[in-house]
C-alpha cells in the first residue's frame, strides 16, 4: 500500500492546490491478505503468493503451482484454456520467475529455473503469448527451448522494435534480456510494460475471449534493493499500463482487470526517523538507476560533481568524500561478510565496489526523499485490490489471496 501512496506524490504536480489522483487511485476496491500456508508462518514469499493467486491453493515458501504435500494444482490460467480462451503472460523479470511460473509449471522449488522454462515447453499447447526476459535459461548449453517453441509454432522475437511487426493472431514466444529485463529508469524504453502489454492483447483478442496475467515484475526487486528512485520508475510503468488498460476496458466494457500485488517488499515508508515529511522531488527528474550509477562511479574518479549529473541533483562536498571512503571500504566489508556463519552468507550478495556504492547512494536518495525502509526481504501487511469493468465488484472489500483466483474461477464457470 506504501507504494500506490508514494506514487500518487510522486506523480504530483506540485504547482497546483490538489494532489492529483492517479490511475490506482481511481480504481481502488478492496484489500487482500497475502500469507501463505501455515507451515511458512505468515509473510510469504513470490512463489507461495503466485501459486495462491494461479491456483486458489495457499501452499509453503517457493512453491511453485503445487500444494504443501508438492502435488500440482491447476491454474486460472490452464483452466481459461481448457475453456476454449487465449492465453498470455507479459513481465518484466525473467519469464520463469516465480508469478507467471505459477501460472503455466508445477514444481517443488522457484529456484529450479531450467525445469520450470522446460515444463514451459512442455505446457506450451497452455499458452499463446509470452513476454519478458529469460535467454539464458531458453538457450542453454543442453537445449534450444526457443527452437523447440518455434518448432511447435511460436513466432519468437528477442528486441522490443519487433513488437509492431507481430503476425496477427498467432502464437509468439519473446525474449528480451538475459535475466529480467532492464530497470525501467536504464531501458530504452522507460514504459515498457505497456508497450508489450498492447500488442499481446492484440494477438489475445478473439470471439472466445482471453486470459492474460501482467507484471510489474520489478516494483518488488526496487523493494529488496531499498531503491526507491527505481520502486517509482517501475510504477510508473505500471501506472502507464493501467491507463492503457482503462481505455481498454472503456472500449470492451465485458473486458473485467484485477490488479494486486503478490506481497509488499522492504518495508518502505514515506517518511522517516520523526520528520512529517517526503519529498519526492529530486526522484522525478532522474534518469539512471542507482545500480547503473553505482556501475559507473566504480570504474571512475568520485568527485561532487560527477556524482550530481549523473543524479540529476546536487550533492555535498561531504556526501561525495564519504562515497570514496565506500569506494575504498570493500577490503572491510569482505572481512565482515567472511565473519559472517555461512548460513547467514547465503541470505545476502557478497560485497562487490559496485554494491557498496549502490546502497550508499541508496541512502543519499532516502535522506533527500525522508523515505524509510525496514528489510530488505518481504513484509506481511495486506496489499490493495483494484478492478475495473464487468463484475469488478465482485473484488470489493477484504479478500484473500485465494480469494482472488477462486472467484475468476467462478467467473470462468468453474464450480
Ligand atoms: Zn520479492
Amino acid at each position: 500500500p506504501a507504494y500506490t501512496s508514494a506514487y500518487r506524490y510522486f506523480h504530483d504536480n506540485p504547482d497546483t492546490e490538489a494532489v492529483e489522483q492517479t490511475v490506482f487511485d481511481r480504481h481502488l476496491v478492496g484489500s487482500s491478505s497475502t500469507y501463505p500456508a501455515r507451515v511458512s508462518g505468515y509473510v510469504t514469499d513470490s512463489a507461495a503468493a503466485a501459486t495462491a493467486l494461479a491456483t486458489a491453493t495457499k501452499s509453503y515458501n517457493g512453491a511453485i503451482g503445487v500444494d504443501v504435500d508438492k502435488k500440482p494444482v491447476e491454474s486460472v490460467l490452464v483452466w481459461a484454456k481448457k475453456q476454449g480462451k487465449k492465453t498470455g503472460m507479459v513481465v518484466t523479470s525473467q519469464i520463469n520467475h516465480a508469478t507467471p511460473a505459477s501460472y503455466l509449471a508445477h514444481n517443488e522449488s522457484r529456484h529450479n529455473y531450467d525445469e520450470i522454462a522446460d515444463s514451459f515447453l512442455a505446457s506450451h499447447h497452455n499458452i499463446d503469448v509470452l513476454l519478458g526476459g529469460g535467454w539464458q535459461y531458453f538457450i542453454r548449453q543442453d537445449k534450444n527451448l526457443v527452437e523447440e517453441f518455434q518448432a511447435n509454432g511460436f513466432n519468437y522475437i528477442d528486441n522490443y522494435g519487433q513488437l509492431a511487426q507481430l503476425p496477427s493472431n498467432e502464437k509468439v514466444l519473446g525474449l528480451f534480456a538475459d535475466k529480467g529485463l532492464p530497470w525501467a529508469l536504464d531501458d530504452s524504453n522507460k514504459h515498457r510494460l505497456s508497450a508489450m502489454v498492447a500488442p499481446a492483447i492484440a494477438q489475445l483478442e478473439n470471439k472466445n475471449g482471453f486470459f492474460m496475467l501482467i507484471e510489474a515484475s520489478q516494483v518488488d526487486w526496487a523493494g529488496h534493493s531499498n531503491d526507491i528512485a527505481a520502486a517509482m520508475a517501475e510504477m510508473d510503468d505500471l501506472a502507464k499500463t493501467l491507463e492503457y488498460l482503462e481505455g481498454y476496458v472503456e472500449k470492451n466494457p465485458n473486458t473485467l482487470v484485477v490488479l494486486t500485488a503478490d506481497h509488499s517488499t522492504g518495508g518502505f515508508t514515506i517518511g522517516q526517523g520523526g520528520k512529517y515529511l517526503w519529498q519526492p522531488d529530486v526522484l522525478r527528474s532522474m534518469t539512471m538507476s542507482p545500480n547503473t550509477i553505482a556501475e559507473k562511479l566504480a570504474g571512475q574518479k568520485i568527485t561532487s560533481t560527477n556524482v550530481s549529473e549523473m543524479l540529476n541533483f546536487k550533492i555535498s562536498e561531504v556526501e561525495a568524500s564519504e562515497l570514496i571512503a565506500t569506494k575504498k571500504s570493500l577490503p572491510e566489508a569482505l572481512i565482515t561478510f567472511n565473519n559472517l556463519p555461512k548460513a547467514e552468507q547465503e541470505k545476502m550478495n557478497k560485497p562487490t565496489v559496485q554494491r557498496l556504492l549502490r546502497q550508499h547512494i541508496n541512502r543519499i536518495i532516502d535522506q533527500r526523499t525522508v523515505t524509510g525502509w525496514t528489510t530488505f526481504g518481504h513484509t506481511g501487511v495486506d496489499v490493495p485490490v483494484f478492478a475495473m469493468g464487468k463484475q469488478k465488484e465482485l473484488f470489493e472489500g477484504l479478500n484473500d489471496n485465494t480469494d482472488i483466483a477462486k472467484k475468476i474461477f467462478k467467473l470462468l464457470g468453474k464450480q
